[in-house]
């Protein structure tokens, strides 16, 4: 079990912005961007490499509820969709969650 399913959970708090039946959003606690949120999924998968196939129409509807977000959060002007995956990937925790960046002109290629 991850810090992230502590958030799902409510055992630890969270600046959640969305939530539906089976996934979460909240702002990242050290924000890279002006908007920097976490979208996680309520089930346990530990990222991209573990997904099975039945786990496809959840990762749909996850992409579903960022853009929806996206609007929400004011990012008409462009915004990035990150997943670090593994230990070359840069992934800290081990709950799958794609990062929202936006309010800001981002750069290009990441480090
Ligand atoms: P990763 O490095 O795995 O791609 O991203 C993990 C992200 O989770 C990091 O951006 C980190 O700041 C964020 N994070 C880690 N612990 C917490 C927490 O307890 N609360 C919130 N809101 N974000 C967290």
């Amino acid at each position: 079990m991850t810090i992230f399913t502590k958030i799902i959970r409510k055992e630890i708090p969270a600046d959640i912005v969305y939530e539906d039946e089976d996934c979460l959003a909240f702002r990242d606690i050290s924000p890279q961007a002006p908007v920097h949120v976490l979208v996680i999924p309520k089930k346990e998968i530990k990222s991209i490499a573990d997904l099975a196939p039945e786990d496809g129409p959840l990762v749909g509807r996850m992409m579903l509820a960022i853009q929806k977000l996206a609007a929400e959060l004011g990012l008409e002007p462009g915004y990035r969709v990150v997943t670090n995956i593994g230990p070359d990937g840069g992934q800290s925790v081990d709950h799958l969650h794609f990062h929202i960046l936006g309010g800001r002109q981002l750069g290009w290629p990441p480090g």
